[in-house]
């Protein structure tokens, strides 16, 4: 063995395929769960072959060329284009907000300026644009925010939006068109045989061995001293919480078949309001509308709850208030302190990565810190 992977996600498999490929060596990559893939997983569902994503809807997108040239290395993808709406006191609206989002929530035809004058005098209010609240209030306004974001964000994360960072709302564009994609990027789409198919591709190399159904931890005496690591679990974890404990958000999915073609008639909707315990509910069918051996009496759908994560939790979401900030700080120090292992993905970095960040940041991980290292002992 040559390098030793901890966990299977995109950035574990970018690694372990691009140090097999480019440079011939051997990866070991460990990975906790019975699959590999780590949240992009999907799977057929047995009952109606239908693709569910184990772990709520991926959608794929990227502005970045060099990421999307890897990707297609590995699967074709289809032109899905996502789009999301939210029921919020007994309507439906498109979200992200957009002209139409605007319009039949002020019941109002409005031009587009006559939109951006309406909210920029709702938003004349001082707050602070650091924390999630102020940056949503300054993007939208008070009514808007607190009809679409207020309660979806406290189910969401639990936590007071003033103490949670300005970067997680950043992520939801805000329109003065009609257009409702849910993405701005350059490309996107999904996988055409699936995010499965994807990944298995990815790690089928005669270099890269994956060992499923094996927790790092329990083997850790067993790596061959010298043996470089690339780390993509939890940060506190790898430390033995010895800073104390980051903040995670996990996930409960309740995934139900139903006796209809059509629940919902799209991919996602949110639920903004309070009464409804769940955040969204996805319904997976609709993701592949090109794909025609789907039954037309059944469909699958998974209702999406969200809680803080306990250590025997999966964590999904970095909550990253100011005190994770400051833990997090204290541990970036202590990973300093390992030269032979890299830190990396969305738990090693305790970062909200999306896929292809994910996997742009393991390319320049294997550009500016692998490739150095290894091409000088290969060419030794
Ligand atoms: P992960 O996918 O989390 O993989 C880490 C792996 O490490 C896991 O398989 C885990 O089991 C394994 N592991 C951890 N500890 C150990 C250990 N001790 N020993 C062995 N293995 C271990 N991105 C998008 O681009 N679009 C989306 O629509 C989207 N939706 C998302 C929805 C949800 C609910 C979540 C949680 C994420 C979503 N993402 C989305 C983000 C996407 O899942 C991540 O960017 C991507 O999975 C990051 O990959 P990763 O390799 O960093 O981490
Ligand atoms: N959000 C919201 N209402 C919505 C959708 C999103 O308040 O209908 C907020 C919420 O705080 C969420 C953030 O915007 O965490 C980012 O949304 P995104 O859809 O990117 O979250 P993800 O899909 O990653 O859970």
């Amino acid at each position: 063995m040559d390098l030793l992977v901890v966990g299977s996600g995109l950035f574990g498999l970018t690694i372990a395929e691009r140090c097999a490929a480019e440079l011939g060596l051997r990866v070991t990559v460990l990975e906790r769960r019975s699959h590999i893939g780590g949240n992009a997983y999907s799977e057929a569902d047995p009952e109606t072959g239908i693709e569910v994503h184990r772990y709520g809807s991926h959608l794929f997108h990227t502005s970045n060329d060099r990421v999307w040239t890897y990707v297609n290395r590995f699967t074709e993808f289809s032109d899905y284009q996502h789009r999301v709406y939210t029921v919020h006191g007994g309507k439906i609206y498109s979200m992200p907000i957009n002209l139409g989002t605007i319009c039949s929530f002020f019941g109002r035809v409005l031009a587009p300026d006559e939109a951006r004058a309406l909210i920029r005098e709702q938003a004349a209010e001082t707050a602070d644009p650091h924390t999630l609240e102020g940056k949503a209030v300054s993007m939208i306004g008070r009514p808007l925010y607190e009809a679409f974001i207020r309660h979806y964000t406290a189910k969401q994360w639990q936590t007071d939006p003033r103490d949670l960072p300005a970067e997680i709302i950043g992520r939801l564009p805000v329109r003065y068109t009609f257009d409702g994609r849910y993405f701005s990027d350059t490309y996107e789409g999904l996988p055409k045989d699936g995010y499965g198919a994807w990944l298995r591709n990815m790690a089928d190399h005669p270099n890269i061995e994956v060992r499923l159904d094996t927790d790092f931890f329990e083997h850790r005496k067993e790596v061959p001293p010298g043996v470089p690591i690339v780390y993509t679990g939890p940060l506190d974890r790898y430390f033995d919480y010895a800073e104390g404990e980051l903040g995670w958000r996990t996930l409960d999915f309740q995934t139900e078949v139903r006796a209809t073609g059509d629940f919902q008639g799209t991919s996602v909707v949110n639920y903004a309001d309070p009464d409804v315990p769940f955040t969204r509910i996805h319904e997976f069918r609709h993701l592949h509308p090109e794909r025609d051996h789907y039954p037309a009496d059944k469909t699958v759908i998974m209702r999406e709850f969200s809680r803080f994560a306990e250590r025997s939790d999966e964590p999904y979401y970095p909550i990253n208030s100011r005190n994770d900030r400051k833990i997090l700080s204290r541990y970036r120090e202590l990973a300093r302190s390992e030269p032979d292992v890299f830190f990396g993905g969305r738990l090693g970095t305790y970062k909200y990565l999306d896929m292809h960040m994910a996997i742009g940041s393991a390319l320049s991980l294997f550009d500016n810190h692998l490739l150095p290292r290894f091409a000088t002992r290969l060419r030794s």
